[in-house]
């Protein structure tokens, strides 16, 4: 581990030496006069002076080398459709799309929401907004139309480009009506929608003198080409809203140069991809880490990204494999989430198809419990890194980075702090460090790396005051996670800070009841949250989903399970089988709202909830379990 070590410490130590020699992974227009200015604290500025473009490094940086090469390789599984773009096809079709949005009066730092699917247009007017210095706010297709107005009332757009409509399991998903919706809801309503029509609303309508139709306005300006526009490296590139899952999203305001710097070392260190290799990554350009790992690194880096349209078990549960065999995958990215649901699929579907392109597999976004972790390893045969970070932080703050040190794994860890990251975990009460083996926050000293964000769209105040005043007035970053040392260094996340069950005076982690839930063989996942209990305080409720229901699984059984990894302090006071878990659309579990069932009260705000047949199940199970 003494690589590891070293790295780490000379990022914090010899902190601007280290990352000027990062920022040479990027091309730029004009080198910095500064590192980092941090003068005025939480605030960071990176590469002060400096002045790039993230469309350029993404695309045009690699025109001349790898100009044929596969830039974007776009599948679906939804519509039949596939198609790849080179580096050169990629340039052109951006620049078309610069140009028309120049056309509709986008210029450096208006911002444009993009409310699309999984579609490579969407990829281009992303891409576009960089080149022309405009700022995207990408908002993930299929939230509701109040959801949709609130972050363009926040983001106060000049354009909004859009499409019909998404798919999902095969049927359309449509957008027209709930984009005019959200535009009657809106008092800041952009003026011009620009609108891809795949073809999938026959009843599709159109706003005279407001929307416009892609495939048109594209064919006035079939030969443009639209230069980047340089821009000082802590300009904002784009706004993403969070997923919401604790309360009302923050507008996240990320740089130009930081956020380069960052993924394109990402890249090197922590994913160990190349120049010419493919990387898949499984999430949605709505959330970050589509913005990070679908669009800008793996282009940043020359590699070839995938872009699916799809589900993970459709047309069958070896779909994703077979996109690692037929594209040769080396790097693939996904979800704890998805991995449970390939789960309770026949494990078949893991061999039938030839990975030996594939050297990792990282997951993030919720904790990886051990037993999933161990399962989907030792079904691929390849090592599944567990890695953990936030919409804020835009890329990996703790990891394990086999591009700098293979170091070995641990189950249901995400390894050690990321170069850059100054983690510490501190004692709630006394903000003090813990020590090992002693639960603690989550807590970055700032200033925070390169490619962090750098406040909350519109509102410095709301910046400092949610994220930097937790610890008596120290400027220190809280994640709003729990976590863990061992003594040999590893991290373990044990879920967010308002996951925290007090049980007769025991503070327990929902996450470390639902890893002894899922010990039990015939689990696939569960949620556990804490409800009030008169005698005990609070007492832990679980709720899980069967691999195989027809086994006769006792709720007993479960529960014994539980005893033997925890103890008896940790038994739930019920468990109870669902065949669906409540999850937002980015395949977090909304304990919140399952606790509010449980406890009678409103389950608050469900914009953006996948299935809400989820929490019916949840609210029928309560019922019978008050019966
Ligand atoms: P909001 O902040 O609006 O409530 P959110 O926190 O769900 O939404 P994200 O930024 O997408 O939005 O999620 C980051 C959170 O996901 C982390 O703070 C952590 O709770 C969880 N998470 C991500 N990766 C991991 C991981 N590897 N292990 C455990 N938890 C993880
Ligand atoms: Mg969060």
């Amino acid at each position: 581990m003494e690589t590891y070590r070293a790295f780490h410490r000379r990022s914090l130590e010899d902190r601007d030496a280290f990352w000027s020699e990062q920022a040479k992974l990027i091309d730029w227009h004009r080198p910095c006069d500064q590192v980092l200015d941090y003068s005025r604290p939480p605030f960071a500025r990176w590469f002060v002076g400096g002045r790039t473009n993230l469309c350029h490094n993404a695309v045009d940086r690699h025109l001349e080398a790898r100009g044929g090469q596969k830039a974007l390789v776009y599948i679906s599984t939804e519509t039949g459709e596939a198609r790849s773009f080179t580096y050169r096809e990629l340039h052109l079709e951006v620049c078309k799309a610069a140009a028309m949005m120049k056309a509709l009066g986008v210029g450096k730092g208006d911002r444009v929401i993009v409310y699309m699917p999984m579609i490579p247009q969407a990829v281009f007017a992303i891409l576009a907004c960089a080149r022309l210095g405009a700022i995207h706010s990408v908002v993930f297709g299929g939230f509701a139309a109040a959801s949709l107005a609130a972050r363009i009332d926040d983001a106060r757009p000049a354009l909004m480009v859009t499409a019909d409509g998404g798919s999902r399991m095969g049927k359309p998903v449509l957008y027209k009506s709930l984009v005019d919706e959200s535009l009657r809801l809106a008092t800041h309503a952009p003026k011009k929608v620009l609108l891809f029509n795949r073809g999938l609303d026959p009843n599709l309508t159109w706003v005279r003198d407001r929307d416009v139709d892609w495939k048109n306005a594209e064919k006035d300006i079939s030969s443009a080409t639209v230069g980047c526009e340089w821009l000082e490296s802590n300009e904002p590139s784009y706004i993403l809203y969070t997923s919401g899952t604790t309360g009302r999203p923050k507008g996240v305001q990320r740089d130009v140069g930081g956020y380069a710097v960052a993924l394109a070392s990402s890249m090197k260190h922590i994913f160990c991809g190349q120049a010419g290799e493919t990387m898949f990554t499984t999430s949605d350009i709505g959330w970050v880490v589509g913005h990070s790992y679908i669009i800008y690194a793996p282009l940043i880096a020359g590699m070839t990204t995938i872009l699916y349209e799809g589900v993970p078990i459709r047309p069958d549960a070896g779909i994703w494999w077979k996109i690692v065999e037929q594209e040769k995958v080396s790097v693939m990215f996904s979800a704890p989430t998805a991995i449970r649901v390939l789960k309770k699929q026949d494990p078949s579907y893991l061999k039938k198809h030839d990975i030996s392109s594939l050297r990792h597999l990282f997951l993030a976004g919720e904790p990886l419990d051990e037993p999933t972790h161990k399962w989907i390893s030792e079904a691929l045969g390849k090592p599944v890194i567990d890695h953990y970070w936030q919409t804020e932080t835009g890329w990996p703050l703790l990891s394990a980075m086999p591009g700098v040190e293979k170091t070995p794994l641990k189950m249901g860890s995400p390894s050690f702090p990321v170069y850059g990251y100054d983690v510490r975990l501190l004692h709630e009460g006394t903000a003090e460090q813990v020590a090992d083996g002693e639960k603690g926050v989550v807590t970055i000293q700032p200033p925070l790396p390169p490619g962090c964000m750098s406040t909350v769209w519109g509102d410095d105040e709301r910046f400092v005051k949610t994220y930097f005043g937790g610890f008596r007035g120290r400027h220190v970053y809280s994640t709003f996670d729990w976590g863990i040392r061992d003594r040999d260094g590893y991290y373990f996340i044990l879920g967010r800070t308002d996951d925290v069950i007090n049980v007769a005076g025991h503070r327990l982690g929902t996450r470390e009841i639902e890893e002894a839930v899922n010990m039990h063989p015939n689990v696939a996942e569960c949620a556990v949250v804490g409800v009030q209990d008169a005698l005990k305080g609070q007492m832990p409720l679980a709720f899980a989903v069967l691999k195989d229901p027809g086994k006769g699984t006792s709720t007993q059984e479960v529960m014994e399970t539980v005893d033997r990894q925890l103890g008896a302090i940790a038994r739930p006071k019920a468990v109870h089988f669902v065949t669906l878990l409540p999850k937002t659309r980015s395949g977090k579990t909304l304990r919140r709202s399952i606790q509010a069932l449980a406890e009678g009260r409103d389950p608050g705000d469900l914009t953006t909830i996948e299935d809400p047949g989820a929490l019916e199940q949840i609210r029928q199970a309560i019922q019978e379990e008050k019966r």
